[in-house]
């Protein structure tokens, strides 16, 4: 297991060096290379799923370099210019600053900024306040629970995982569906793991291009982790994404604002597995203890839970938890099906409304299918800013509980206010579990993480010779990519 969870956080580290030394390796190595999606689904070894391989379609595009900040790319002027409309648009709010970073990569919050931060909140921080509801009517409210009664909101962020396919086959085999936030760096990394997603039905949402703290990071550095990320997923996938989860839920109204310049609604969480710290050392008895709190609250709220498919640690307490989860709740649906959001993504693939979806209708009408999905070089990506989609049933303007009983749904863009149960407190249901993340959130911690990534890199070394690397290029690499492995500290 060691080795496969390294696997799963150094693969696309390695590819982030996009290296001479790298590329040579594996050709010397004459690793087998995988052609499709449908060839890499069937694979369900971890090792032989996570190994290399290139999609020559994708490897024609510019993206940033993978597990680093990304920002506009030089002579990309599509970007540029969705970029100088949103600036134009007045959406960004003047009065947010940007927060302090822990580190120079931005791997976590200084505490000064935690500190002295204004207590009235004017920026709508949740890492500091669990803020869901906006200072700023132009931004519509987060999404953070669901709308229908009795139900457990399936999400699954950090993905796509190299070797998800045992997971994926549990999912499909328990007629489950998920709203999946896929990295940018791992959907360029693993793409035809990320076609998996959207062809096995799942809803797909951007989770950034690095998974940094985004608060910390400047207007365009915000702008370009979310427009690469899905851009990527546009190329890969076929869908323009509408959705996206702040790592470690950083986000405050300037991140916000950019997100839905970017046309995509800012979605959070009401309960927390933190399944990702057994990665840390957490015993997995802890993680599900967590799981078990949250089946206890089934008859009062309907949250939608973090979790992850970061690795075989997090997947797999998932699988283990399966069956109690279904006892203690009625339904297990991802976001599409209990937000009623039935078209997702401006492409025409219709997902089921809740009532559809229990009554057994899982699969959006249109998906794509898993043995004709090719990347997409050519695929024209154009975000349309929240407050300018039209149409029923997109995350900009959910359709709503079918019970009547929902109040989270957020009507539109510009009304953020009609909702009225949403509000700075309104996770305080789950305001220990929000505080737990925080404190894993601080910046010891996220230098804690970073110091067990650090450790446990040495031991990827040995992972890394042990599937036949030369040792001088693993020392090459481990240089040039100690410093891009994304920290351990998900969310
Ligand atoms: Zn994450």
């Amino acid at each position: 297991m060691k080795l496969t969870l390294i696997a799963l956080g150094l693969v696309p580290a390695l590819a982030a060096g996009s290296s001479f030394e790298y590329r040579s390796t594996h050709r010397a190595l004459g690793r087998r290379a995988v052609k499709n999606a449908a060839q890499l689904a069937g694979i369900t070894d971890a090792n032989q799923e996570c190994k290399w391989y290139e999609d020559k379609t994708l490897a024609g595009m510019n993206f940033p370099k993978q597990s680093h900040i990304a920002s506009i790319l030089d002579g990309d002027n599509d970007a540029w210019g969705v970029w100088n409309d949103i600036q134009k648009s007045g959406i960004i709010p003047s009065h947010v600053q940007v927060k302090g970073s822990a580190s120079a990569d931005h791997r976590g919050i200084s505490q000064d900024a935690q500190s002295s931060y204004d207590k009235s909140d004017p920026d709508c921080w949740w890492s500091n306040t669990q803020c869901t509801k906006p200072k700023s009517k132009k931004i519509p409210e987060d999404i953070y629970k669901c709308d229908e009664p009795d139900t457990w909101g399936l999400t699954f962020d950090d993905g796509p995982n190299c070797s998800h396919n045992e997971f994926y086959n549990f999912l499909q085999q328990n007629k489950l569906r998920a709203t999946l936030f896929y990295i940018g760096t791992y959907v360029v990394a693993y793409p035809y793991q990320a076609q998996r997603g959207i062809t096995d039905g799942h809803d797909i949402c951007v989770h950034t291009w690095s998974h940094r703290y985004m608060t910390t990071l400047s207007n365009e550095q915000v702008f370009a982790e979310l427009y690469y990320t899905a851009k990527a997923i546009k190329a890969v996938a076929g869908i323009t994404p509408r959705c996206w989860r702040p790592p470690f839920g950083d986000v405050d109204d300037r991140v916000r604002a950019i997100a839905a310049g970017l046309g995509m609604r800012t979605i959070l969480w009401q309960e927390d597995t933190d399944d990702w710290s057994i990665d840390e050392g957490t015993p997995r008895s802890k993680i599900v203890g967590n799981y078990k709190k949250i089946n206890s609250k089934a008859d009062q709220m309907s949250p939608i839970v973090l979790a992850h498919e970061l690795s075989q640690n997090t997947m797999g307490v998932f699988q283990q938890m399966y069956s109690s989860v279904k006892q203690a709740y009625k339904n297990i649906v991802p976001i599409t099906a209990c937000m009623n959001v039935t078209n997702p993504y401006p492409e025409d693939i219709t997902y089921s409304t809740f009532e559809d979806f229990v009554g057994g209708n899982i699969d959006p009408k249109n998906k794509p299918d898993i043995s004709t999905i090719k990347v997409d070089a050519s695929a024209s990506f154009k975000p349309v800013a929240l407050s300018k989609q039209t149409g029923k049933g997109s995350y900009a303007s959910p359709g709503g509980s079918s019970g009547g009983s929902g109040s989270n749904s957020g009507n539109n863009s510009a009304s953020s206010s009609a909702s009225s149960s949403a509000s700075n407190s309104s996770s305080s249901s789950s305001s220990s579990d929000a505080s737990n993340s925080t404190d894993s959130q601080s910046a010891s911690s996220a230098a804690d993480a970073s110091g067990s990534s650090a450790s446990s890199t040495s031991s990827s070394q040995d992972a890394a010779s042990a599937s036949g690397a030369s040792s001088l290029s693993v020392t090459v690499l481990y240089f040039t990519l100690t410093a891009a492995i994304v920290a351990g500290a998900f969310l």
